[in-house]
């Protein structure tokens, strides 16, 4: 397989790469993307005949990628699914009601879904470049998710050091303490006083730094990037959704080649891509269900085909990971139905004026694949209460079930990107009006629903703490100097 680029060719970078040069180095002509140039076919037989096993049915669709990594090294990163709560079944599918499936993605170190993905290509990557005996470093602004994720999956591989930003006072406690209690000598985490758009700034004019771009020349360390714009993280996001769909015919609702709905809690818009791209590859998908928060610029884009930052400020909602205005994996389904150089003018129309609009027949064609709703924190507080008997949502969850009434006459499939401990106050408001910190909150909602606290989680609190740094941002790059 082999990669092209989202807005086409500069002339100066190659016309097309492969899978190793794309994860290594994943920024593309014009601030593209890359893309793969054909996607392979699951035909029928094929898919019927996938295993259960999570690691031997994703070793076997990988396989047909035909991606430039060894079998061992594929194997050897699949294997990291054995760090999740039941390594011979890392992503349960739980069936909550008559016509709803929640497939859960949560059950790695960290508790979110982005584990699913860090975990086999942090490996990946790091074994690359130990191969090519290259040095990297990883820069991560977070929100919350991301930074454990890309800490826990690095820690300690060679080639590889991580400096993580985050916003001080910005994420739950669970997501700090994941963060300042992960030790690792190649790992720096760093806290500014300010909000997560002050740290992806202070990440962006680090990157246009003449004095750090020679600091990395001098010590012979390339950059890379872990956020999901790389590609090596959406090919393990692929997988999952053919799993989830197996598991429902698994499970007798339907049967082998009937359609399902997938419904994403969606922000950078990777999960939803990987299940474009699941859908196009031949898995029997009808619509992908975009849930969104009060941010709801995806919902805009898919009912009218407009996507306008100009009248819009990004609003902190009880789902964080989904407080997201500019959302980047939208350029390769952009990629994917129009082709390089129509992407290439909307994406300059983003960038310049702040919108783009699609014409009537470009909309059409998204909504063959997409619908899209928005949830505001009222409603997913009010799902959370509802369904606490049944099923314990965590916000960004819970943006799911809206869509799910609007299509309930289908069988639908709804992605669970995180564990309810990760954002234990926002579920105990919505349960009793009550406002805690996490720990009293993570105690509470245990005693109440009668389900545990995890080990992972409860154990944070008594972990020393490694990262104590808190620093004004215009000193961040100091700081990873002194690191590097
Ligand atoms: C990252 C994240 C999302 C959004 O996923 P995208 O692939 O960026 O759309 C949703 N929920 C949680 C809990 C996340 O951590």
């Amino acid at each position: 397989m082999v990669f092209v680029e989202s807005r086409g060719n500069d002339g100066k970078k190659p016309k097309s790469v492969t899978f190793s040069e794309a994860i290594l180095h994943p920024s593309a002509s014009f601030g593209g993307l890359y893309v793969p140039k054909e996607l392979p076919k699951l035909n029928e037989e094929f898919v019927k005949a996938l295993p259960k096993d999570y690691k031997e049915m994703a070793f076997r669709v990988l396989k047909l990628f035909d991606i430039d990594i060894e079998d061992t090294l594929l194997q050897e990163a699949l294997a990291l699914y054995n760090n999740f709560d039941d390594p011979n079944s890392p992503v349960p599918v739980k069936r909550v009601d008559q016509n709803l499936f929640i497939s859960e993605l949560y059950h790695g170190p960290t508790r979110a879904f982005k584990d699913m993905a860090l975990q086999p290509f942090g490996y990946i990557l790091s074994a690359l470049a130990k191969k090519r005996d290259e040095n990297y470093l990883i820069l991560a602004a977070t929100s919350g998710d991301t930074g454990p994720a890309t800490l826990e999956t690095f820690k300690n591989r060679p080639n590889i050091k991580v400096a993580c930003i985050y916003p001080a006072g910005g994420t739950s406690d669970v997501q700090r303490l994941q963060m300042v209690t992960e030790d690792g000598k190649n790992l720096k985490v760093i806290g500014i006083k300010g909000d997560f758009d002050d740290a992806q700034n202070a990440l962006k004019s680090l990157l246009a730094s003449s004095e750090f771009q020679h600091t990395l020349q001098q010590k012979d360390i390339h950059l890379s990037a872990a956020n999901s714009v790389n590609f090596g993280r959406i090919i393990f996001q692929i997988l999952y959704h053919i799993h989830s769909y197996l598991e429902v015919v698994r499970a007798g609702a339907i049967a082998f080649g009937e359609k399902i709905n997938l419904i994403v809690p969606s922000g950078n818009f990777g999960n939803a891509l990987g299940a474009y791209y699941a859908k196009k590859m031949g898995v029997p998908i009808n619509k992908i269900l975009i849930a969104s928060n009060a941010n709801n610029i995806l919902t805009e884009l898919i009912q009218k085909g407009r996507y306008d930052l100009r009248d819009k400020k990004l609003i902190k909602t009880t789902s964080p990971a989904m407080d997201i205005l500019k959302s980047s994996n939208v350029e390769r389904v952009l990629y994917d139905k129009f082709g390089a150089e129509r992407t290439k003018e909307l994406m300059q129309n983003l960038q310049e004026k702040g919108y783009y609009a699609l014409s009537s027949q470009e909309l059409e064609a998204l909504q063959q694949d997409f619908d899209a709703d928005f949830s505001s924190d009222e409603e997913v507080a009010q799902t959370i209460k509802e369904y606490a008997s049944r099923y314990l949502f965590d916000p960004h969850t819970a943006t799911t079930i809206k869509l799910y009434r609007k299509y309930k006459d289908d069988i639908n499939v709804a992605y669970s990107t995180a564990e309810w401990t990760k954002f234990a106050p926002a579920i105990w408001k919505a349960l009793s009006g009550e406002e805690l910190k996490d720990l009293q909150a993570l105690e509470a909602i245990s005693k109440e629903l009668q389900v545990p606290i995890p080990q992972r989680i409860a154990q944070l609190f008594h972990k020393p703490i490694v990262h104590d740094l808190i620093i004004e941002k215009d000193k961040i790059e100091e700081e990873i100097l002194a690191f590097l």
